[in-house]
């Protein structure tokens, strides 16, 4: 099938062979300060990243390795081992992508309209949203392509179609 040769890591995420990659950035630790500049938290972020790309092709690596095992349990074992051999930091990557995000609210730069709103006050840019983000659907899709299905589909509200931003 196509689907399984382009999207191989999906599917090893899907039969938990793999982690999801924002479990990743939750193992790199990041040292930050709340109250720095945005700039400083971008460059922190910078290196978290080259620390985050060595982990993931590392964890890849091993778990091809663990799957090569014939044994069924021997490779869960090992997959688990892989997993759990480096714990969640704290503060993680994954904590300062979301500080950053915070921060980024607060001028909105998030899509290409840049309307530069502070969403934290409840300023609202052209997509109409502050920074409190609602959803208008939320249901097991069933009509995704074969592949993906069943789908667990979030979709937000905001300028639905208002902009080639938009997906849907
Ligand atoms: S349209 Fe909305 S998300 Fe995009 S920059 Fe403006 S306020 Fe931010």
């Amino acid at each position: 099938m196509e689907a399984s040769k382009h999207l191989k890591r999906y599917f090893r995420v899907q039969r938990n062979e793999m982690s999801a990659l924002f479990k990743i950035t939750e193992k790199i630790p990041v040292q930050f300060d709340p109250g720095m500049q945005l700039e400083e938290f971008k460059e922190i972020h910078k290196k978290g990243i080259v620390k985050y790309r060595k982990l993931r092709e590392k964890l890849e690596l091993e778990a091809i390795d663990a799957l090569a095992h014939k044994n069924a349990s021997d490779r869960l074992l090992l997959l688990t081992e892989i997993f759990l051999k480096h714990p969640k930091a704290n503060p993680s990557l994954l904590d300062l992508k979301i500080a950053i995000m915070d921060r980024i609210l607060e001028n909105c730069d998030c899509c290409g309209w840049s309307c530069g709103v502070n969403g934290k006050t409840g300023e609202k840019g052209l997509c109409g949203l502050t920074d409190i983000s609602n959803y208008a659907s939320e249901f097991l899709h069933m009509r995704e392509e074969p592949e993906l299905i069943p789908t667990h589909s979030i979709f937000f509200t905001g300028y639905t179609f208002a902009c080639v931003y938009c997906q849907n």
